[in-house]
This record gives structure tokens, C-alpha cells and sequence, in this order.
């Protein structure tokens, strides 16, 4: 059931806003924009009710708020309220507002305006999450990670702490594909992928699809020990899962992974440092492949 946001310091208003919509939807009520703010703020919401005029911080502002947060940005609200004159409303919509109801209004006016503005924002989070996942193995997507990674190296540098890149690269993947065929490739694709991020799954963990058989995955606060031994024990499930090879390139399906943790330097690039972990996932490949090679904060190279 979708959730329903309703900010309106009447309890009768909404009360009756409620019983309109309570069938079709989870609501919760803030009787302030403060209230307001701070449930909105907690996510999982996908419309807002907000009455305009109220004691204390009022529905522009709240409204201004809501669209200078990234969790409530892109949930739409409708205001509603009994300033019916022209320039108002076209201040809320200006304001960001996605409609604009009067008081009094009309419970079936109310609720279409409310299934209308829920299905189109369904819809926009659908293509939004097709848009940057990956449809063979349904993690990110290269488009993801471009845009995740710059934002999280740039909050890593600013809090000064340990950020991990790793690439993933899947070992004679050639050889498989010309011994089993493509659509058997793509299902070992889809395996790796599902147990590469079985195994990130902290909140500050992230792994996407880079390109054909390569991944990039990188972790936030761990030092370089700490990722070098956790990229093996991935190294080794995927070698453990004996996913059968072509017998003449190797006996199981292996993954090579290459990797660097720093500090970021404030006005580093990311990209300098993927560069880094890639060098690294070439020398995991020159030396044999089924591997881990990390570089450390001062460049110091491990090989496993
Ligand atoms: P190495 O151990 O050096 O990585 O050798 P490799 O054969 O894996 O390396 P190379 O980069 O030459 O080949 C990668 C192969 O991955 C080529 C291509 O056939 C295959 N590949 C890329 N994308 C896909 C995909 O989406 N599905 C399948 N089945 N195969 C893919
Ligand atoms: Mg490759
Ligand atoms: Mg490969």
C-alpha cells in the first residue's frame, strides 16, 4: 500500500482527508510542518496532502523544505487550502507543487487528483530505477555507478575516511562463451553478480555492472587490510561455487579482482583511482588470474 503524507494542523480537515483515502492508502497525519518535515524526511512516502496556512511554519515553507531535501524532492504534494485567489496558487505551483485543491472540496475530486498524482509518480520511479539498473543481473548500472561514485568519493573525502575501489573482472570469459555459448555466459554473469553483492551488503557498500563481465564494487570506512581480506573471501566463493569451465582453459569459473583504498585527497578525482584499481586487476591477470591485488594508501601493492 502506497503512503500518504497528510500535513494539515485540523484535525477535522484531516480527518475527513483521511476517510477519503483510507481504503486505497496507508496515511499519517502531522498536525504541524514541522511533524511534517521530519516524517517526510524519513522517506517511503509517495505523495503529500499539505494544508497551506498554519500556525508556525506554514505550507510555502514547508514546501520549500521538502524541495531542497534529495529524500523529498521527488515526492509530489499537493496543496490544499482555502486561499483561492490566482496568486497563490501559482505561487505553491511555482513553489514545486504538483496540483492545487480549494477548500471546500469534493471527496471524488480528491481522490482522483490523489490516484492520478500516485500513479505518475510510480511510473517516474519505475523508469528511474530501470534507468540506472542493470537488466541481466538487476544490480547497477555503469550509469549508476558514474553518478553514485563521484557523490560518494566527494562525502568520503569531506569526512576523511577510507574509501575502497574494486574491479571485477570475470577470468577466460572469451573461452567460455565460445565453449558453452552466450546465453550459458549470461547466466554465470547474473551468478557472479548475485554473489559479489550477496557478499557487499552494508548500506555504504556498492556494486554495479561496469561493462560485459566486469564489475566495480566499492566499499566506505574499511581500511586496506580489512577490504584486501574481504575481496579474497569473495574471490574464493566465487571459485567455491565450481561453476564448470571450458576443460581446456580452466577447471572452474574464477574472478580476478583488483583494488585501492585511500583516504580520498580533498580535489582528488575518482576516476584517477579506478584507474588505479584497474591497473591492479591487470597485474592479477598477468600474474596468473584467481586473484587479488590491492594497493594501499601509499601505494604499496599486495598480492595474494
Ligand atoms: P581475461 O581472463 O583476460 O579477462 O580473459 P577474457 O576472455 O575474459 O577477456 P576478454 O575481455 O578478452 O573477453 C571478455 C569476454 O566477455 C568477451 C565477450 O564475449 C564476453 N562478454 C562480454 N559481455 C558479455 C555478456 O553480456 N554476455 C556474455 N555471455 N558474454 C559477454
Ligand atoms: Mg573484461
Ligand atoms: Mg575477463
Amino acid at each position: 500500500m502506497e503512503k500518504v503524507l497528510i500535513v494539515d494542523d485540523s484535525r477535522l480537515q484531516a480527518a475527513q482527508l483521511k476517510s477519503i483515502l483510507d481504503d486505497e492508502y496507508d496515511i499519517t497525519i502531522a498536525q504541524t510542518a514541522e511533524d511534517g518535515l521530519s516524517y517526510a524526511s524519513s522517506g517511503g512516502y509517495s505523495l503529500i496532502l499539505l494544508d497551506v496556512v498554519m500556525p508556525g511554519m506554514d505550507g510555502f515553507t514547508l514546501l520549500k523544505k521538502l524541495q531542497e531535501e534529495i529524500i523529498t524532492q521527488s515526492v509530489p504534494v499537493i496543496l490544499i487550502t482555502s486561499l483561492s485567489d490566482i496568486q497563490n496558487e501559482q505561487k505553491g505551483l511555482m513553489l514545486g507543487a504538483v496540483d492545487y485543491i480549494t477548500k471546500p472540496f469534493h471527496p471524488l475530486i480528491v481522490e482522483a487528483r490523489v490516484n492520478t498524482h500516485i500513479k505518475l509518480y510510480q511510473y517516474r520511479k519505475q523508469v528511474e530505477y530501470q534507468s540506472m539498473t542493470d537488466q541481466l543481473t538487476k544490480i547497477a548500472n555503469r550509469r549508476q555507478h558514474d553518478y553514485h561514485s563521484v557523490l560518494k568519493w566527494k562525502e568520503a573525502s569531506r569526512l576523511r575516511v577510507p574509501f575502497s575501489i574494486c574491479m571485477f573482472d570475470i577470468d577466460h570469459f572469451k573461452a567460455y562463451n565460445d565453449t558453452f555459448g552466450h546465453p550459458a555466459g549470461d547466466k554465470v554473469i547474473a551468478g557472479v553478480a548475485k554473489l559479489i553483492s550477496s557478499n557487499l551488503k552494508r548500506s555504504t557498500d556498492f556494486v554495479a555492472r561496469y561493462g560485459g563481465e566486469e564489475f566495480v564494487a566499492f566499499l566506505v570506512g574499511d581500511s586496506a587490510e580489512k577490504a584486501f581480506e574481504h575481496l579474497k573471501k569473495i574471490r574464493k566463493a566465487v571459485e567455491d561455487l565450481h561453476m564448470p569451465h571450458d576443460p581446456d582453459t580452466a577447471q572452474w569459473v574464477t574472478i580476478s579482482i583488483g583494488g585501492v583504498t585511500v583516504v580520498p585527497p580533498k580535489d582528488s578525482s575518482y576516476d584517477a583511482y579506478l584507474k588505479i584499481a584497474d591497473t591492479m586487476l591487470y597485474d592479477a591477470k598477468r600474474t596468473g588470474r584467481n586473484k587479488v591485488v590491492w594497493a594501499n594508501e601509499k601505494m604499496e601493492q599486495w598480492r595474494e
